[in-house]
């Protein structure tokens, strides 16, 4: 079944939209941001704590679904859904970052990567044909490309070169999937996926190409990735005003408040990313105005919850004191509580930016949103500002890799 994408709503004053895709495994409204379920769980929540969270459909990794448990172990009972006890949606990847940031020993060619398993050691091979069976075997909804990604900064022939070769992958993973269909398999939707780095003219000429081939969705690669946030946001607002407008659009890799709010002011309708979640595991939220880092002992006895302004089961119930106590003693309750809110903070934000559109308010959400969430209001009780003026609980980078399997 081929995915079928609706856009229901368009703003008026920027690119965002709101929009609707059909999936065998149900229907995603977008924009979405996909919680990563990186080896078939969405660290330490189960499936039904994430759809209450209102995420309708999650992210798994292939790489590691390919190393463990296997591509046969999961077909073997009965598909990646299943495996998991997930009803909804399911994008995978296509293993092509993580074979180039995790394995050892690649070596590329046009034949695809060959590495070694960063587990075990043990060798193989993924190029853009395996890409395809693996995702067809976990059970995939939408299925991603294989691609090569280079790190940024890059000499222009080094891009140019990753260019040509996701290109050729991407028609490759195409027959690939033809292939399949006509022994009645790859029912999957596939996306492919731009590349460029940030030389907006060499992601134009991807895209020239890329934007013939009959692929269901296209995804933004290679960004987020160290460059200046500015140049970024500039090459989505590039590579979105090149999509075409009835086809969704994902943007790989992002995952900070403020970044998924700009994506979808420039066209973006998905989303995926390890850092709510990862940050959340080690005590540090977004809330709706900023970074709280819950584990901070300015939050000892603070009676209010993560977020005053969220409605998810944690901040219902539990307060800031009793979530630092749980991360003080390492309970496992601590991550769990965190990353509820975690999920429901970026699922909602994303549902919120939705409706914000439909009812023709967004760009309005979006300054009431920036304003909110620059003000670090409400994230410290008592405690002096630091020596820069900003409140003890907004310190600290957001120098991550958003791209990193949890
Ligand atoms: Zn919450």
């Amino acid at each position: 079944m081929a995915l079928s994408f609706t856009l229901e709503a368009q703003d008026s004053s920027t690119a965002a939209r709101a929009g609707r895709l059909e999936t065998a495994h149900g229907d995603v409204l977008t924009p979405a941001f996909m919680p990563v379920g990186t080896a078939g769980s969405v660290k330490t929540l189960s499936p039904d704590e994430v759809a209450a969270a209102g995420a309708d459909i999650v992210l798994a990794n292939t790489y590691h679904l390919y190393l463990r448990p296997g591509v046969e172990v999961v077909r073997a009972m009965g598909g990646l859904h299943r495996f998991m006890g997930w009803p909804n949606a399911i994008l995978t990847d296509s293993g092509g970052f993580q074979v180039m940031s995790l394995a050892e020993l690649r070596q590329v060619s046009d034949r695809g990567v060959e590495f070694r398993s960063h587990l075990d050691g043990s060798r193989h091979v993924i190029g853009p044909e395996e890409a395809i069976r693996i995702q067809d075997g976990l059970g995939a909804d939408i299925a991603m490309s294989f691609d090569e990604l280079v790190e940024l900064p890059a000499e222009p022939d080094v891009v140019r070169e990753a260019v040509d070769r996701t290109l050729l992958w991407a028609r490759r993973g195409l027959a690939e999937r033809e292939r399949l269909r006509a022994e009645g398999r790859g029912a999957m939707a596939l996306f492919g996926i731009n590349q460029g780095g940030t030389d907006a003219r060499e992601r134009a000429r991807s895209f020239d190409t890329l934007g013939q081939m009959p692929f269901d969705g296209y995804a933004l690669g290679g960004l987020w990735v160290g460059e200046r946030r500015s140049l970024s946001l500039e090459m989505v607002e590039h590579d979105c005003a090149r999509f075409p407008a009835d086809k969704p659009r994902y943007l790989m890799g992002v995952g900070h408040p403020r970044d998924m709010i700009e994506a979808v002011a420039r066209g973006v309708d998905m989303m995926d990313c390890v850092l709510p979640t990862r940050n959340a595991r080690r005590g540090t939220v977004f809330i709706s105005t900023g970074r709280l880092v819950v584990k901070n002992a300015a939050y000892a006895t603070d009676e209010r919850p993560l977020d005053p302004d969220c409605d998810c089961p944690t901040c219902r119930r539990f307060s800031r004191a009793y979530i630092r106590h749980l991360f003080a003693t390492n309970e496992l309750l601590g991550p769990r509580l965190a990353s509820v809110h975690a999920v429901h903070h970026a699922v909602r934000l994303m549902r919120d930016a939705r409706a914000a559109v439909v009812t023709g308010g967004f760009e309005a959400f979006r300054r009431r949103f920036t304003e909110r969430f620059g003000s670090g209001e409400t994230l410290t009780p008592s405690r002096e500002p630091d020596r820069h003026g900003r409140p003890a609980a907004m310190t600290g980078t957001r120098k991550e890799s958003h791209h990193d399997v949890e």
